[in-house]
């Protein structure tokens, strides 16, 4: 490259002198790229307890694995021989398969953990939603939102180490290339930590209110189901198109984004809770209403399909998945793949209210505001 010395920095943004990092690179031996990023997910298992220094009472004993979704009193309702299915969500499988997702079990044990509260906290923590069937309580629904941010908060952590796995990517290829590469991995790079920052807002915001008790920071909708649900998920995110795909919110102000917290619930009567920090016009609100608006007999159907659209850990009861007809699979197919890619796109599959997936119905549905929680 012209103007560059080899002692000088690299033009990519390493750090590195341009000698040790991009001079000959078209000519160095070109690896996998996808390979890369999944010995680094594996690779990268970041040990941190998010309730450390928080003010929620000191840390003890080893940073375990948390569940994602409520595991004792949940997800072995669901469970065949001790598994659960899921989709195999990430961009390396979709080219593999040809824009497709593999879905497979998992043991109950390794579903959806991560690794981010140190085994006193997430005794002490979770207590509420792990040893007490779920109710719909003020306090349940903000420790069940709090336990889900924390994870998809995780989640973009791993995300900022994905630059450095993908950096040497470009090896064997023409300048073009490598810059067209690097150019992307800034833009990725960027978008995660505003990501990041908008889910550090909201989860300083949730950690303050489990120090002071204060549930009502919180607003959430509980829909209740006559049986149970044969799926569990949990996720978090910050929405910018509603339940319809039309648009919310946008990236591009520099008021934080607002996020929606959906998880479900397989006791002997399953509920889904849609939940979202409250104030006037927030995102999470306008779905939830959007949801309950529908036949009471499409609603399940409806949190389904938005549920495997949007967030990565849905588990399924491995008999009823298989038996799903062609249709249905291939519908939860194209949802599951959507948005799955190195970008983070918004996922823009279209939930079908004309399928059926022969869900439970509705028996009642209630908001939870965290006034009425008597404390
Ligand atoms: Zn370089
Ligand atoms: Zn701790």
């Amino acid at each position: 490259m012209k103007g560059i010395g080899r002692n000088d920095l690299c033009w990519c943004g390493s750090g590195k002198k341009y000698k040790k990092c991009h001079l000959d690179r078209a000519l160095q031996e070109s690896g996998n790229a996808w390979d890369a990023v999944e010995a680094n997910k594996k690779a990268f298992h970041e040990k941190r307890c998010f309730a450390r220094d928080a003010g929620l009472g000191s840390c003890e004993g080893k940073i375990i694995k948390a569940h994602t979704v409520s595991r004792g009193p949940n997800l072995t309702k669901i469970a065949k021989n001790g598994k659960v299915v899921r989709y195999n969500a990430n961009p390396a499988e979709l080219t593999k398969n040809g824009g497709k997702l593999t879905a497979s079990e998992v043991g109950i044990g390794d579903a959806s953990v991560f690794y981010g509260f140190c085994a006193g906290h997430d005794r002490r923590l979770f207590s509420c939603i792990e040893n007490e069937p779920f109710i719909g309580r003020p306090d349940q629904c903000l420790t069940v939102a709090y336990r889900t941010l924390s994870r998809e908060f995780y989640g973009k952590h791993a995300g900022s180490h994905l630059r450095e796995t993908l950096r040497n990517a470009d090896r064997g290829k023409p300048l073009v290339e490598q810059i067209k590469l690097q150019n992307l991995l800034e833009l990725i790079d960027q978008g995660n930590e505003l990501a990041k920052k908008d889910l550090q807002n909201t989860h300083s915001k949730l950690t303050q209110a489990l120090i002071d008790g204060r549930a009502d920071v919180l607003r959430s909708m509980v829909i209740e189901f006559e049986r149970t649900l044969p799926f569990m998920f949990a996720g978090a995110w910050s929405p910018f198109t509603d339940f319809f795909g039309h648009n919310l919110q946008n990236g591009y102000s520099d008021e934080p984004l607002e996020q929606i917290f959906i998880s479900s619930f397989a006791g002997t009567a399953s509920q889904i809770c849609i939940s979202w920090m409250d104030q006037t016009d927030a995102p999470g609100q306008v779905i939830a209403d959007q949801i309950c608006k529908l036949p009471l007999a499409q609603q399940a159907s409806a949190c389904l399909q938005f549920a495997v659209k949007h967030v990565e850990n849905v588990f399924y009861d491995p008999a009823w998945f298989a038996a799903l007809s062609s249709e249905q699979r291939k519908q939860l197919d194209l949802l599951a793949a959507s948005g799955v890619d190195i970008k983070g796109s918004v996922p823009s599959a279209v939930v079908r209210l004309d399928l059926d997936f022969e869900l439970p119905m509705v028996t009642r549905a209630f908001v939870v505001s965290g006034d009425n929680n008597g404390d």
